[in-house]
């Protein structure tokens, strides 16, 4: 390994050794940055990468709130904001109970890369809180009520207000912060700051929201899937896919994915998965999508219902059809480990497309890369979202609104460049086809010259 990665990283270990997430994460990338360091002194010699590695800013704050019972509840609320160099920091906010530094410095450092591939001039952020809206804190089996979940929220913006604005950090939902959350976060944002400005992305559409942000990260994760396939001249029609989760990502993905002619013969959740061995239609899809957003209930209740599906309890998505041509993690990351590569790999799988951050483990990335086959990292292949997000910023700052059509349009293209600078980058670079190392190396670039120009 070259010396001043491998010095960088034995720190980076030593002063994060709390922290696996994060330093799975930054060993993913700079283990590929070794082509760039070489070709460029400058890196070294300005620190680039012991910079780039420590967020400019963590903020930790305490978050009491009431719940229907009139208890007093305190959770931990978060904010990092990693790297501002190339525009406001930006990234989602995540709810759940795993969420800890560790988890959003790995979320805030892939951000970093995944904002500088879009196109658009965004720095990388991540927040959240420990916060749990799938579990009562006083009802056995029972979800927090909407209010509780809208006290939560309030009293979340009530100390993140003061460390966010439309153009010093512009936060998004993540995992089980959708529309609901970021409509309660932004209200609380209005009223304390006294102003109208896009501070949250993923807004409702009679507040400032862009059309084809729910579908945005989704509805791009395939449309990067398809720029690979185009590559050997193929198609996703016919394809038979296995997608994992049943949340945005998962449910957009498996939607567009539809649209294409492809079968989707998989979704699943924390309570299972569910196998059609004809492909979900678009009708269970709905459904399904119906059950998650409205009804908030689980796969295990779909499929008690829906005969055409099997139920796998406590299973994950990849271990169940016997001929698979695509691949799509969409849940959360570590979920498709090297059992599950293997596996994938016997049955024909030919693709990958991470729709969620960081879903395969190293032994995963490891084998899908000696067999070989179209591999894209969630930096490059679910950046859609966060793309959709500047441009919803975009539309904000005009204060205008572009059809569905417009906004499908400039996705597509944004998720075309995405795809043609990993490819030109990691070819550049003598590693044609490796969209890991293209994506690495097209996203550190950008920053790491903007860096350098702004000085130490
Ligand atoms: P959602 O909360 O909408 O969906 C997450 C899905 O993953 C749900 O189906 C959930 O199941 C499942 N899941 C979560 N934890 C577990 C677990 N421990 N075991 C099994 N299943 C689990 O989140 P999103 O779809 O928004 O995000 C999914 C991934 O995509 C995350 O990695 C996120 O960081 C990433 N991402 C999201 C973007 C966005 O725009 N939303 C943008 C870029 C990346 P259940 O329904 O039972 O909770």
């Amino acid at each position: 390994m070259n010396k001043y990665i491998a010095n960088v990283l034995a720190d980076v270990k030593a002063k994060n050794a709390d922290q696996p997430e994060f330093l799975q994460a930054v060993e993913e990338v700079l283990t590929t940055l070794a082509p760039v360091i070489e070709a460029n002194p400058a890196y070294q010699a300005n620190a680039i990468l012991e910079r780039i590695v420590e967020p400019e800013r963590t903020i930790i704050f305490r978050v009491p709130w009431i719940d229907d019972k009139g208890i007093v509840r305190v959770n931990r609320g978060y904010r990092v904001q990693f790297n501002s160099a190339i525009g406001p920091y930006k990234g989602g906010l995540r709810f759940d109970p795993s969420v800890n530094l560790s988890v959003l410095k790995f979320l805030g450092f892939e951000q970093v890369f995944k904002n500088s591939l879009t196109t658009l001039p965004m720095g990388g952020g991540k927040g959240g809180s420990d916060f749990n809206p799938k579990v009562s804190p006083h009802t056995p089996g029972k979800r927090c009520s909407d209010r509780e979940v809208m006290r939560f929220c309030q009293s979340f913006m009530t100390e993140l207000f003061r460390h966010i604005g439309a153009d010093t950090d512009v936060p998004a939902g993540d995992m089980n912060v959708g529309g609901r959350e970021i409509g309660y976060l932004f209200g609380q944002y209005r009223k304390i700051a006294n102003e109208f400005t896009g501070v949250l992305t993923g807004k409702g559409l009679s507040f400032g929201g862009s059309l084809v942000r729910p579908e945005a990260t989704g509805y791009g994760d395939v449309y990067f899937a398809a720029n690979m396939l185009a590559m050997r001249g193929d198609t996703l029609e016919g394809k038979r896919c296995v997608v994992s989760g049943s949340g945005n990502v998962a449910t957009y993905a498996a939607e567009k994915l539809m649209q294409l002619g492809a079968k989707v013969l998989t979704l699943s959740d924390r309570s299972g998965a569910i196998y059609a061995k004809d492909g979900i239609t678009p009708k269970m899809l709905k459904d399904v999508m119906r059950l998650k957003t409205v009804a908030r209930g689980e796969l295990a209740d779909f499929a008690k219902k829906t005969k055409a599906v099997k139920f796998f309890k406590g299973a994950n998505s990849w271990q169940l059809a016997d001929k698979v041509d695509c691949a799509f993690p969409c849940a959360r990351q570590n979920e498709l480990n090297g059992k599950d590569a293997a596996y994938l790999l016997k049955h024909g799988c030919t693709l990958v497309g991470e729709g969620a951050n960081m879903p395969s483990t190293p032994d995963a990335i490891a084998a899908f890369a000696k067999a070989k086959i179209m591999f894209s990292p969630g930096k490059a292949s679910n950046a859609g979202g966060v793309a959709t997000s500047g441009l919803e910023m975009s539309q904000n700052s005009e204060r205008l609104s572009w059809t569905a059509e417009e906004v499908d349009t400039k996705l597509k293209g944004i998720m075309k460049a995405i795809h043609d600078n990993a490819w030109n980058a990691a070819e550049k670079y003598g590693h044609k086809g490796d969209y890991v190392m293209g994506a690495n190396i097209a996203g550190f670039t950008k920053v790491a010259d903007a860096m350098l120009a702004q000085g130490i």
